[in-house]
């Protein structure tokens, strides 16, 4: 044969894999079937697109996390509400999603959904249970929900909906991502789909996008993993690694930083210049006794208000922060710091936080660093505001 045909060829077929503690990262779009009789036979996997071995490891240890029968993987946590969302949905449907919703789950239920003909109304996550079932109209198919709300941190009761929602026959799902798909898991309180962005937590490092949807039975299985097939995501196999080797330390991370998180919290509730902090794990919070209940363990994502002050004092108070970095997201090993209060303004449901709302994830640094980080700009803030 030619050089070019044998370079084609050449390398393709490896020696069976040494075994190692991590699966093979298996890349490959086309896969080659044994036969002419197994291309449409639908008996073995035929095109890569739908993930090959890497991703198959990383569904498999998220569903035994999650208890699920059934895990879908997308190239965000965006992409996987976004995705469970369309998989289950249609024209003429309505949804109720809760108005703490993650910002940018709603701008997709107001932009797109509305758009397909999808009814989308809210409420307010302090609702009763009760209530706010009661108040499903018969076009109503799925409740959204996330608990606690990632920015003003409100919990719910989300096993209730659950079970009030089942008898009505609507679907319940859960923005799981502070739970981590292991502080928390909502498929074993009844929830029929739970979703979570992989990038924060369960990557635990801020440098890889994914997210995955997790079904409570066969059925819903199916309707996810058709949802990607009609969709056409997919997500690379060095990135299902990457979240693979994440979920190794993620019951590790999540202790020593929920603990950290705690410390900290706890302590910037005695300072003066905290009006509140929001924190479900902390003793006196209004969804304490929900998370004790339901949860195993705190994460490190909470939120302040500080005593009233003009928006210059709250941007001088986070510009005074040193081992705090200004970012969106969290779930990574590093401390991070945002103003809320304009992402409040879409809200259907304001309420008074007693003061201007920051958000703090609080990572793997010593708490006593931290505390010290805060201490100094809260004297920054305490000038600021005069
Ligand atoms: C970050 C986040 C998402 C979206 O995840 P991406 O991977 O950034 O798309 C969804 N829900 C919550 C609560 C989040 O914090």
């Amino acid at each position: 044969m030619d050089d070019k045909t044998r370079l084609i060829r050449a390398g393709a077929a490896p020696e069976p894999l040494a075994r190692t503690v991590g699966p093979p990262i298996q890349r490959g779009s086309t896969v080659l079937m044994p036969y002419a009789g197994s291309l449409y036979s639908h008996a073995l996997p035929t095109y890569g697109r739908q993930g090959l071995a890497t991703q198959a490891a990383l569904q498999d240890a998220l569903a035994t996390m999650e208890h699920a029968h059934g895990v879908t993987l997308y190239p965000s946590g965006l992409a996987a509400l976004t995705g469970a969302l369309l998989a289950v949905l249609q024209a003429g449907d309505e949804i109720l999603v809760a108005d703490t919703i993650y910002a940018p789950t709603r701008r997709f239920c107001d932009h797109v959904l509305k758009r397909y003909g999808v009814g989308v109304e809210y409420f307010d996550p302090a609702a009763p249970p009760e209530q706010l079932v009661g108040e499903a109209s018969a076009a109503t198919r799925l409740i959204l929900m996330e608990s606690p709300g990632s920015l003003s941190m409100e919990m719910q009761d989300v096993g209730r909906v659950a079970e009030l929602a089942r008898a009505r026959r609507i679907l319940t799902a859960c923005d799981n991502t502070w739970g981590a798909g292991y502080l928390y898991r909502p498929l074993e309180h009844g929830v029929d789909l739970s979703i979570q962005a992989l990038t924060k937590y369960v990557g635990g490092h801020s440098d890889v996008f994914m997210g995955s949807a997790a079904g409570r039975d066969a059925a819903l299985g199916r309707k996810l993993n058709d949802g990607v097939l009609h969709m056409g995501w997919a997500v690379s196999p060095d990135d299902a690694y990457m979240m693979l080797r994440g979920l190794r330390t993620l019951p590790a991370r999540l202790a020593q930083q929920g603990a950290n998180g705690l410390a900290v919290a706890a302590w910037l509730k005695s300072q003066p210049e905290i009006a509140a902090v929001y924190h479900p794990a902390l003793p006196g919070d209004l969804g304490y006794d929900l998370w004790k209940r339901d949860f195993c363990g705190a994460a490190s994502l909470f939120s302040i208000a500080l005593k009233p002050g003009p928006e210059p004092a709250v941007d001088a108070f986070l510009d005074a922060l040193e081992l705090f970095g200004l970012g969106f997201s969290w779930g990574g090993f590093e401390s991070l710091a945002i103003s809320v209060d304009p992402q409040l303004k879409a809200r259907r449901f304001p309420k008074d936080y007693g003061g201007p709302l920051v958000r703090l994830h609080v990572g793997l640094e010593e708490p006593a660093d931290l505390i010290a980080d805060l201490r100094s700009a809260l004297d920054v803030y305490a000038d600021a505001v005069g």
